[in-house]
């Protein structure tokens, strides 16, 4: 959706995503999921919500805007290839000069916002591994060639990858999250499937990473007499923030007490986010929203945890946060 600015100048998009994940809600909240097996783990129906309050406001002041902004809500964020490059593919940018985005953060107070500059969320790629060997009975090994022996060399292996190829200074993490092979107690299967991903915070680490990997999969299946099937590939890149835009978000947020937002510095993230794809073709800004549920024990859980929550109070910061800084850059970004 495009709100149209009572005066010409630049083009803001501002992203938020709507999907869930396939997570039983184990909360008590009176707006839990009414979906079984689906659950918004991660705050994505807050990101909905702000970016719905932030556009109700920017329409109310729309006269007075020196631009145009353009609302994007998202689908199919927390899944491969994710919904944004079909999204930009179709046009969903419209011709924006400037994007941003920003997530809920529970191990933040509200009010708390992080504005990285530069590398902040890790890039990553998918893979999937079907070892075949040749299975039978679990008696006579020596009349199969086993493939849960050969996946398993290769689980440990691969970890190699991060401990002696890739330099100590730079990080990077290899999960392998599905190991399958349907065998039994007594039974060899004929094959094992294997699932994971690698983060990265650099293109050549990614490749490093990729190049060790097929030559340690092709070794050592090789080495146990087993074929291989690969696929690898690259979906999201890394989140990289634009520096001039991060420069002029952290004055606005400090000039501003408007707001009664605080700057925080993030870590690194090893999360990844398909926000990266935006940034490919335009400047981009991606932030963090402290959004930490006040609770009397202080317990509170993870994003993806089947009784996560936030701090709604949040929302009313993040909206205030959009809808400021979009009106600010409208009048005033000159990069
Ligand atoms: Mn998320």
């Amino acid at each position: 959706m495009k709100i149209k600015g009572g005066k010409p100048g630049k083009t803001l998009a501002i992203r938020g995503d709507f999907d869930a994940l396939a997570i039983q809600e184990a909360t008590a909240l009176d707006y839990k999921s009414e979906i079984p097996g689906a659950m918004h783990a991660c705050g994505h129906d807050a990101h909905t919500a702000v970016l719905l309050i932030t556009a109700d406001a920017l329409i109310k002041y729309a006269r007075e805007l020196n631009g145009d902004i353009i609302i994007i809500h998202q689908y199919a964020e927390e899944v491969s290839p994710g919904g944004a490059a079909a999204m930009i593919a179709d046009g969903a940018l419209g011709g924006a000069d400037a994007i941003i985005g920003g997530h809920v953060w529970v191990y933040e107070k509200t009010g708390g916002i992080a504005v990285p500059s530069g590398m902040s969320m890790a890039g990553r790629s998918y893979f999937k591994i079907i070892i075949t060997g040749s299975g039978g009975h679990g008696s006579q090994p020596h009349k199969c060639v086993d493939p849960i022996v050969a996946a398993s060399h290769f689980v440990v292996a691969v970890q190699s990858i991060i401990g002696r190829s890739v330099d100590p200074l730079d990080s990077a993490v290899v999960t392998i999250g599905r190991f399958e092979g349907l065998g039994s107690f007594n039974i060899i299967p004929d094959s094992v499937t294997l699932e994971g991903d690698v983060r990265i915070f650099s293109e050549s680490v990614g490749r490093l990473i990729e190049k060790r990997f097929k030559e340690i999969l092709a070794g050592i299946a090789g080495a146990y007499g087993c074929s291989f099937e690969l696929i690898y590939r690259d979906d999201y890149p890394p989140v990289i923030n634009d520096a001039g835009l991060a420069e002029f978000a952290k004055n606005f947020v400090g000039a501003d007490p408007g707001p009664g937002l605080k700057l925080y510095e993030s870590e690194l993230i090893t999360g990844s986010e398909d926000f990266s794809c935006y940034q490919q073709k335009i400047p981009g800004l991606y932030v963090f929203f402290g959004a930490k549920p006040e609770t009397p024990d202080g317990v509170f859980y993870p994003h993806h945890h089947p009784k996560f929550d936030i701090d709604e109070n949040c929302m009313i910061s993040c909206a205030k946060f959009y809808a400021g800084f979009a009106a600010e850059f409208l009048g005033n970004y000159d990069k």
